[in-house]
């Protein structure tokens, strides 16, 4: 029997399992895939090597708490790197901005815009911050499985414009159209839409100037085997290949769970970090489906989906930066086409991702490997993506190559992608959403999926669907609230 039974090996699950080891427990980390990192896979084809999803490092000391937990130090396991240039942005009439950790290089990029807009720039860093002292430093590791919790902190959210949402709130401050795209970005890194998502999130604005953004020499692949190595080094059980067909309730209790082969594992605690509404969907016996707040699916606002191209170039494109961001011609109605009105546009805009700007070891000499990601709808859409997968290929390539890659067209090799659809099979994502549910504000703290079963005490949950939410800080956040919660939390 082991003590603490962990479903789901992403980053979420990764910590849930070396914070309970901390704590003592004897743990098992399984999951159904062959390699552990859950959406940060690992692709190698024909010399290119591809991080498969989180690239992005906002948060480092969170990484370093992990193995700190255990009086190790990160730096003898992995090298983290800040970037000069955080994100290219280019726009659609050829303009461009780049945004730096150098601040005083941001004001001239942002007055290059709008002069005034410096100012009003000033005003959101400071707003920002306080956001992040109240919704990081006390929220997202509080435990929210009472209604009471949420509405203690009622005031303080409202204080903060919680209602707005994170467009609205960045248009307080900034004028300029392009640069108010620029701002309001980041609810799109963890699957929401800037026009409906809480401005919360515009925390991240702090938390970026805060700690820089990092990229993990290797990629984050080379994270994951750190902790793949810190976790053996500790004892704990890794078991891959196993998918988990049920957990298994007993009593009011969960057991353990029974694999799709048929073994059955036995649990004190199950800790399931997959995609929450899919164990509730899938997993569980029926009268437990009422996470997180009796919602029905139909009510459930779920993340995009992502189309994913991985490819290798036979040359080098130098002067692009390790982050883009590729603005196509239109912005708030190709979102509601993705989040709302579940098409597939014709056009889009895309997030390129080239890690040989940092790290040449992901491409043979001379050449550069990139992922270009590009939100589209989830599977709501209906789309046939065994059809829109080569052809929206297609488009992204012309694309890139008339504008930023030119000369793409005759240097792409070893391509290949994944959907929506992939999302599902893979990662068994509910409607092969790239992030679980969205990170709109009756989606958030009390209303996400909480951290523990509301019925089954020793039933937890981790990961991109829980609160806090999804991307690294969010995920790894949910693994302290575990943790607070076994410790006994009680709100
Ligand atoms: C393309 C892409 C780019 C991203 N970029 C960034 C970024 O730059 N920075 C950032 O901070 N965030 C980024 N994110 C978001 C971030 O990667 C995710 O929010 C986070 O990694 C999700 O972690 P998780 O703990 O929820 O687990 P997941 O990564 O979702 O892993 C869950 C695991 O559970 C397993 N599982 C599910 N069901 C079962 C079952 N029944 N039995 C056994 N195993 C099961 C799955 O196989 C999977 O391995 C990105 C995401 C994507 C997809």
């Amino acid at each position: 029997m082991t003590d603490t039974l962990v479903v789901g090996a992403g980053f979420g699950g990764i910590a849930v399992a070396l914070r309970c080891r901390a704590m003592g427990h004897k743990v098992t980390l399984l999951d159904r895939l062959d390699q552990l990192g859950g959406r940060a896979q690992v692709f190698e084809k024909e010399g290119f090597r591809h991080d498969a999803g989180p690239t992005v490092i906002t948060a480092p000391f969170m990484f370093e708490e992990l193995f700190e937990l255990f009086g190790k130090k990160l730096n003898n396991y992995a090298t983290f790197v800040p970037l000069d240039t955080w994100y290219e942005f280019y726009f659609d009439d050829q303009q461009h901005f780049t945004y730096k950790g150098d601040i005083e290089h941001t004001y001239r990029e942002i007055a290059r815009f709008n002069e005034a807009d410096v100012a009003g720039y000033k005003a959101l860093l400071k707003l920002s911050e306080k956001i992040f002292k109240v919704g990081f430093d006390e929220l997202s590791s509080k435990p929210f499985t009472r209604f009471s919790s949420m509405m203690s902190q009622a005031p303080a959210l409202i204080r903060l414009k919680s209602y707005l949402t994170v467009y609205g709130l960045v248009s307080k401050f900034i004028k300029n159209e392009h640069l108010r795209k620029v701002f309001s970005v980041h609810p799109l890194l963890v699957g929401g839409n800037p026009f409906t998502t809480t401005s919360i999130y515009t925390l991240i604005h702090y938390l970026e100037r805060k700690w820089g953004i990092h990229f993990c020499m290797g990629g984050t692949g080379a994270l994951v085997a750190a902790l793949k190595q810190l976790m053996i080094e500790e004892g704990i059980a890794i078991r891959l290949n196993s998918d988990v067909d049920q957990i298994n309730i007993n009593d009011g209790r969960a057991t353990g769970v029974t694999l799709s082969a048929g073994e059955v594992i036995s649990a004190h605690n199950v800790i399931f970090n997959g995609d929450a509404p899919h164990a509730y969907r899938a997993l569980l016996p029926s009268h437990l489906k009422r996470q997180p707040i009796r919602r029905p699916d139909a009510a459930t606002q779920y993340s995009m989906g992502l189309y994913v191209l991985y490819f290798g170039t036979r040359k080098t494109y130098s002067d692009i930066a390790h982050h883009t961001i590729w603005l196509g011609p239109r912005h708030k109605e190709l979102l509601a086409d993705i989040f709302d009105r579940h098409v597939i546009p014709d056009d889009f805009s895309l997030y390129l991702h080239r890690p040989t700007a940092t790290d040449p070891s992901f491409a043979p000499p001379d050449c550069d490997s990139f992922y270009v990601l590009c939100p589209v709808s989830n599977l709501l859409s209906g789309t046939d993506w065994s059809i829109e997968g080569p052809a929206l290929r297609e488009r992204i390539v012309t694309a890139l190559d008339r504008t930023i890659l030119p000369g793409l067209r005759d240097t792409i090799c070893a391509d290949f992608w994944m959907t929506p659809q992939d999302f599902k099979n893979r990662y068994r994502s509910e409607h092969g959403a790239g992030f679980s549910i969205a990170p709109t504000l009756t989606q958030s703290a009390y209303f996400r999926y909480h951290n523990r079963d509301p019925d089954i005490p020793n039933l937890y949950f981790t990961g991109a669907g829980t609160h806090p939410g999804a991307g690294l800080p969010g995920v790894l956040s949910s693994a302290k609230v575990v943790e607070n919660l076994l410790n006994g939390a009680t709100t």
